[in-house]
């Protein structure tokens, strides 16, 4: 990874730029800040720069023998280590998860403790930085270098160490190995051993400039500019917090669009139309059914309370406002617990893996019943 593939971070950028050139680079840095605002990036990018044999004065050249490992993150100097769940007869060491955690990086080197868990386990499982990882550490870093003069481990959340073997990396701190520099990458510096922390030089990595972060979700998510503005505006320099933002959006657009179109098949009892949309939103993936009949619930809701003219307590974007200026009075108080109900069960069968086609053609034909009611 090239520092230019690094979003924003000019100044951090050059601060190690000189330190290499200075002879003054630290054997074990802190690379602490908010998630998403590109520290694992830059830690990458250093050590490409470092052991680049073609290197200009700001950049790693992306060519070299040396670049192309580390563009595919194979370099032979280049080591990791992450969190990672327990699997039954295996060691829970990072490199037992190399290939997802490349894949990972090489796809999007901007992404989450949470991102990272779900690309490795199915179920709610921990990560942890397990024992077992203190012996990998120590035997790495044992090695000679193989290609660059330097060799390098980045250490990803080591907030997530268990105490073992943090200890046993405090040991390796002490006396740190010739040519090595250990990279720690951290969310949450608090929450970092006090004795690992003194024994590393922090470096503060700040939140995206509004301007580039912009520039980069527009180009990498194809949202409009204004659209971007405001999602700059709430996403604290955070790349990550930025998409969360945009997912969002989208899932609540979505999901809007279709409760308009259910609440219309409903009114008009158009029986064909309702069987194509419940055909429509059987095809999502189950999560995505659900957050929609979610969805469902609160603006069932908040269409009573409209109806009720409680409107202080609303909380509607402005074209949900304009919905439900006229179809709130389609929800009142005959209708409204049975409206919930039928949505509420819907949910519950989903939930439960029942056919989502019969589902959602169950729900509409019900909703249709009652909808006129007054
Ligand atoms: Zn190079």
């Amino acid at each position: 990874m090239k520092f230019e593939k690094v979003i924003g971070q000019h100044e951090i950028k050059e601060k190690l730029i000189q330190a290499y050139y200075d002879n003054r680079v630290s054997h074990s840095y802190l690379f602490y800040g908010s998630s998403g605002v590109g520290k694992l990036a830059l830690a990458i990018a250093f050590a490409q720069y470092m052991s680049c044999t073609n290197k200009t004065d700001t950049d790693s050249c992306g060519e070299c023998p040396s670049c192309k490992k580390f563009e595919k993150l194979i370099h032979p100097d280049l080591h990791f280590v992450f969190p990672v769940i327990s699997v039954p007869r295996k060691k829970s060491i990072s490199d037992n998860f190399i290939s997802e955690w490349r894949a990972k990086v090489l796809e999007d080197a901007y992404f989450t403790y949470n991102d990272w868990l779900l690309s490795i386990a199915s179920d709610n499982k921990q990560g942890s930085i397990f024992a077992d990882e203190s012996s990998e550490i120590a035997k790495k870093l044992n090695l000679k270098t193989f290609e660059s003069d330097y060799k390098f481990m980045i250490i990803w959340l080591p907030e997530r160490m268990n105490s073992s073997c943090a200890n046993k990396l405090l040991k390796i701190l002490e006396e740190p190995p010739q040519n090595t520099i250990i990279i720690s990458v951290s969310d949450n510096r608090e929450d970092i051993l006090p004795t690992i922390k003194s024994r590393t030089q922090p470096v503060k990595i700040l939140g995206i400039e509004d301007n580039l972060l912009k520039k980069a979700i527009i180009s990498k998510y194809g949202i409009d500019e204004s659209k971007a503005t405001d999602i700059v505006k709430i996403s604290n320099g955070s790349l990550v917090e930025a998409r969360n933002q945009i997912i969002t959006n989208d899932e609540t657009e979505y999901n809007f669009s279709k409760f308009t179109s259910l609440m219309r098949t409903c009114y008009s009892r158009n029986i064909q139309e309702a069987i194509s949309l419940a055909d429509h939103l059987a095809k999502n993936p189950r999560e995505r059914q659900k957050s929609f009949l979610y969805y469902c619930l609160v603006l069932l809701r908040e269409n009573f309370v409209y109806n009720a003219n409680l409107e202080s307590v609303l909380y509607m974007t402005k074209s949900e406002m304009d919905f439900s200026k006229k179809f709130a009075r389609f929800v009142n108080k005959s209708n409204v617990n049975d409206l919930v109900k039928i949505v509420e069960e819907a949910y519950y069968h989903i939930e439960r893996n029942v056919n989502a086609k019969i589902v959602f053609t169950d729900t509409a034909f019900k909703i249709m019943k009652i909808i006129r009611k007054n």
